[in-house]
């Protein structure tokens, strides 16, 4: 073993990684208990503002747990290993047909803090599979405050002309799908699929990892 090796195994002895469901010593970011019960199944719901929605999982238990430390902490373990679970739920093809994919443009000052992107990071590895990429059609244009506790009538008013067209490519006449880590109240993807179709997309759909 060579020293970097045997300076790894130490720090494995003293800092065991945790699982982040059950902080359990695992050597994943989920132990395998915590895995089993992160099912993942591509469900579709039918959302009023959207010609189609589908999501991976529920927004609970471990996995909600994990989502949670991968938009909050640095650490890009977190998303690298949400991008390798849920890539590797899905085969070929991609079980939903588009013309562009799109992500929910991040807040300027928050992508900043956080210095990577989890919706991309975990979409682009499950398109990447396919030969598909993310492309941004929107730039935010406002910053909105955490919507956290707001109720769906306050979450209206914060988002409405927070996003404009901007991206690399025109959405006119396509079938778009927009995409997010987690589906709570929907003003926000709602805003996003005003826009789109503002811009002239034919079909505005909507992917997330989670549904609240
Ligand atoms: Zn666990």
């Amino acid at each position: 073993m060579d020293v970097k090796g045997s300076l790894h195994s130490v720090f494995s002895l003293l800092f065991p990684t945790i699982c982040v469901g059950c902080r359990a010593v695992s050597s994943e970011v989920l132990c395998p208990t915590c895995q089993k019960k992160s099912v993942f199944c591509l469900k579709q719901e039918s959302i009023s503002f959207l010609s189609g929605y589908w999501s991976f999982s529920a927004y609970e238990g471990p996995l909600r747990t994990l989502i949670k430390q991968a938009k909050f902490s640095p650490n890009r373990a977190y998303a690298n290993f949400l991008a390798d679970f849920f890539s590797a739920s899905f085969g070929e093809p991609f079980p939903i047909v588009a013309d562009v994919w799109t992500p929910v443009p991040p807040d300027p000052s928050r992508f900043r803090q956080r210095k990577f992107d989890l919706v991309g990071t975990v979409f682009g590895k499950c398109l990447k599979k396919n030969s598909l990429e993310i492309i941004p059609t929107m730039v935010k244009r406002k910053i909105t405050p955490s919507m956290y506790q707001m109720t769906l009538r306050d979450r209206q008013t914060a988002i409405h002309g927070a996003f404009e067209l901007g991206g690399m490519c025109s959405v006119e006449h396509k079938k778009v799908v927009i995409l997010d880590d987690i589906l709570t109240t929907g003003a926000t993807m709602a805003e996003a699929a005003r826009v789109l179709r503002k811009g002239g997309a034919s079909e505005v759909c909507g992917l997330t990892l989670c549904r609240a």
